[in-house]
């Protein structure tokens, strides 16, 4: 019985595959050995096993493929560029999910200068996105250190922030509006490029950050601004978190909206970088040292190059003058500011370099992070003494990247088997105390699920689930994910 049960699934598969290859054209369903690059994550932290991966070509594929998989009982897993960080893009290890993969809807559909709109299909990686308003003069301000290989689709499904979140706001800012498969298949055409549109239920905003768990992104309007003038860079250095808090409140009333950046870097995630990746200068560094703490600074100016450089330098001069910084360089050139941006954003790498991590992106109201800083570092080194702090992020959205790497001296694989659920514990609670939130910009995927279940207020969980459930009532669309 058992095994004509099972048989009877096998064959079903093999229907749906058929017809998925039907729909998609030949090629574009892969089964077998060799999927890993579907299979498992950027991190090799998250690995699983896929029925299939298909390839659609176009929106009314995707809806086919959707209307097919439901029709046969088998779950989707959407997938863009596959660099999120929270295990939300690959399958199960069950192998009957399949797994959608959007990287063929890769066209710029339309950029229209006068309303400052793009339109992209969700494959896009973001890269090709940036590249095609800035050939049209234009900027799309969305950046982040994956942009080389994450698509559009999924930093809306993300909700992606990124380094330029203090000015232009975060992915959901940035879109305004999308094309949407349905779980039941459906296409939802809300390709708007209105800035206002009070017409009822926002749904654009229930499926942005929703993961691909209530729909799939197919297209999306996004905003764009006018290129800036000139973009200044600089590095400055201190002794403790609650300075550079310091030097945000000044550079914000000394640059108002031209602050379009500000990040800080812990001593260690410097020296990880300098270890991994020697070839990336390091500026400032006094007597083979890195700094307690850095701050990049990133000024766009309407004005041109003299006039933002005078600024940023006249600022980082009060700086130094009130005791906020130790030291500070800006950069002469653009080679020059791509390298301190370098610096910054190869800091993941050069910590993934070093083994495995306890990843925590975290969001906290920016006056209550000097404290957040001081107490959890002291209660880490207490709870699990050697353990090192990676301590990195968005300083200016208050966003910190507080990851746990553990002791020089023991095995990372055996450290985080033993300590990884306590230290979250830690960390977390330390979080809540001081009102912040427990995934800031990475989402929650199948990572921080369980977390959520723990502490997001139950009124809210409560309605999450009805949604999910009216949305998507056959559990289609990525099961096992947020909530
Ligand atoms: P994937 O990883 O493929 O998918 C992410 C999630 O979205 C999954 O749940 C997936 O099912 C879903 N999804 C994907 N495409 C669609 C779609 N078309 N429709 C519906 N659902 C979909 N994030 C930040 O916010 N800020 C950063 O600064 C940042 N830096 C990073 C640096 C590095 C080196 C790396 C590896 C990642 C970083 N991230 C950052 C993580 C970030 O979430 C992703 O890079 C990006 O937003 C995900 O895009 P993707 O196309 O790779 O999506
Ligand atoms: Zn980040």
């Amino acid at each position: 019985m058992g095994a004509q049960t099972k048989g009877t699934a096998a064959s079903g598969h093999s229907a749906l595959l058929q017809t998925l290859e039907a729909i998609t054209g030949e090629g574009h369903v892969l089964t077998g050995p060799g999927l890993q690059a579907y299979e498992q994550d950027w991190r090799r932290r998250w690995h699983g096993r896929a029925l299939a991966v298909v390839r659609p070509g176009n929106t009314d594929q995707v809806a086919q493929v959707v209307r097919a998989c439901a029709e046969h009982g088998v779950s989707i897993v959407p997938q863009g560029g596959h660099t999120g960080l929270v295990g939300g893009g690959t399958p199960d290890d069950s192998g009957t999910q399949v797994v959608m993969s959007l990287q063929r809807l890769n066209r710029v559909r339309e950029i229209d200068a006068d309303n400052l709109t793009l339109t992209a299909e969700a494959g896009c990686i973001l890269q090709a996105v940036q590249a095609a308003a800035t050939d049209r003069g234009l900027l799309f301000p969305l950046s982040l250190a994956a942009e080389g290989s994450c698509t559009i689709g999924g930093n809306l499904a993300t909700n992606a922030g990124g380094t330029q979140v203090l000015r232009y706001g975060n992915a959901r800012d940035l879109c305004l509006g999308l094309e949407v498969v349905t779980a039941e298949g459906e296409v939802l055409q809300g390709l708007s490029g209105l800035r206002k549109d009070n017409t009822g239920y926002d749904l654009r905003d229930l499926y942005i950050g929703s993961e691909g768990t209530l729909g799939i992104i197919t297209a999306a309007t996004v905003k764009l601004v006018p290129q800036p003038a000139a973009t200044m860079t600089a590095l400055a250095c201190c002794a403790r978190p609650a300075q550079a808090v310091a030097l945000l409140r000044l550079a914000r009333a000394r640059l108002g909206a031209t602050l379009t950046g500000f990040e800080l870097m812990n001593g260690f995630s410097r020296e990880l970088v300098a270890r991994h990746l020697p070839q990336i200068a390091q500026p400032l560094w006094a007597a083979g040292q890195a700094p307690a703490w850095s701050v990049l600074l990133e000024q766009s100016d309407d004005q041109g190059a003299q006039q933002a450089q005078q600024r940023l330098e006249s600022l980082l001069s009060q700086a130094l003058e009130e005791g906020l910084i130790d030291d500070a360089v800006v950069a002469k050139n653009l080679t020059e500011s791509r390298g301190l941006w370098h610096l910054r954003e190869a800091i993941p790498l050069a910590q993934a370099e070093e083994g495995l991590n306890i990843k925590h992106d975290i969001a906290l109201p920016v006056s209550r992070i000097p404290a957040f800083i001081a107490q959890t570092d002291a209660a880490l080194g207490q709870a699990h003494p050697g353990c090192r702090l990676v301590n990195f992020g968005h300083l200016g959205d208050g966003n910190l990247h507080y990851n746990v790497q553990a002791p020089a001296t023991v095995a990372a694989a055996d450290f985080l088997a033993q300590h990884e659920s306590a230290i979250n514990t830690l960390v977390y609670d330390a979080v809540q105390r001081h009102q912040g939130s427990i995934s800031a910009e990475h989402g929650i995927g199948r990572l921080k699920r369980e977390e959520l279940v723990l502490r997001k207020d139950p009124v809210s969980l409560a309605l999450m689930k009805r949604l999910k459930a009216a949305l998507d009532p056959r559990g289609t669309l990525n099961p096992g994910r947020v909530v």
